[in-house]
């Protein structure tokens, strides 16, 4: 290959060639869409640090989650905001009050073809905000892992009772995944897929993600149970695990500082990959819209290209209704 035989810039001619040779596309079956469902009637709250996101109350979700199913988005990600919290997150699996189980009987009715995914960990529901059971050593309060994965157990059996199709443990809780596949299966549940954040960063991004989840933790941080940036190996040791676990799809969290773990995962293991483009992703490219310092639309179809050039197979993304539209 040599100049002047070789010009790549021939490929480049116009819309057309451009469109011939594109190696990567954006596709709106490969869209999930994260739901925060709070508790109470009529409600749906802006969410301040995330432009033209909400929380809903059960009885208003449907409605939206209908625009959703027609914009031909197969699925959304459910996260529950209950109107009590303990330290233990009890509400995640009561059968007959609990937020999302709540939730997924509405939107099952309300849009039966809507896939529904939930988020199963406890910080949402917990009144110390972290991911899991705590416990002391040394002074120090730390997260039992293997009592939280009990309870992890409990609240994915409860979610597919309410008719959950896909469970997304995101707590990097260790072992979780071979409780919940093992409850799961015990319970007649064999056909219900795993989606696990099995590579998921303390990262700075989930920043706006907090205040709509309303579940910070209230002391403390959570670098004890999430990766730590600077490291990818240790991303694919987790992964690992996950899938021997019998995890179905694996999730990278955050996505785009992360695209090299999507493509080491993806090109390591080979399995359906889904990247979780994160509240602070998302906010960013909306505080520089605002500004006049991006344009928007651009903007976002670029980022979650970039994201499936690396790998990813699924985008998780606060941009799912926008990109309906766009790619209409
Ligand atoms: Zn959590």
């Amino acid at each position: 290959m040599n100049f002047p035989t070789t010009r790549l810039s021939r490929l480049r001619a116009n819309p057309a060639l451009r469109r011939l040779v594109r190696q990567t596309t954006l596709d709106v079956s490969n869209l999930i869409m994260p739901l925060f469902i709070h508790h109470g009637n009529n409600i749906k709250n802006p969410i301040p640090s995330m432009p033209n996101q909400f929380q809903w109350s059960v009885d208003r979700v449907t409605e939206f989650a209908r625009q959703i199913y027609d914009l031909g988005i197969p699925a959304v990600l459910l996260f529950g905001i209950p109107a009590r919290k303990d330290p233990i997150g009890s509400d995640t699996w009561d059968d007959q009050q609990g937020i999302i189980q709540n939730a997924l009987r509405a939107l099952k009715s309300a849009v039966p073809d809507l896939l529904c995914i939930t988020d199963v960990c406890l910080c949402e529901y917990t009144d110390h905000g972290h991911c899991g059971l705590l416990t002391e050593r040394q002074g120090s309060q730390i997260i039992d892992h293997d009592a939280t994965c009990e309870k992890l157990a409990l609240q994915a059996i409860s979610h597919a009772r309410a008719g959950a199709d896909i469970l997304a443990p995101s707590g990097m809780i260790d072992g979780a995944v071979a409780s919940i596949r093992a409850a799961l299966d015990e319970n007649e549940f064999k056909h219900i897929p795993i989606m696990s954040y099995a590579a998921k960063y303390a990262s700075a991004f989930y920043g706006p993600f907090r205040e709509a989840a309303q579940g910070a933790p209230q002391f403390g941080d959570r670098k004890t149970y999430q990766i730590d940036p600077a490291n990818s190996d240790q991303a694919l040791q987790e992964v690992k695990l996950d899938i021997d676990e019998g995890a179905d799809i694996i999730i990278v969290k955050p996505a785009l500082s992360y695209a090299d773990i999507v493509h080491r995962v993806k090109t390591t293991f080979n399995v359906p990959v889904a990247a979780y483009n994160v509240s602070g992703e998302y906010a960013m490219i909306k505080a520089a819209a605002e500004k006049g310092s991006l344009d928007e639309k651009a903007a976002t179809i670029e980022s979650l290209i970039s994201l499936r050039r690396a790998g990813a197979d699924i985008l998780i993304t606060y941009s799912a209704p926008d990109i309906a539209q766009w790619l209409k």
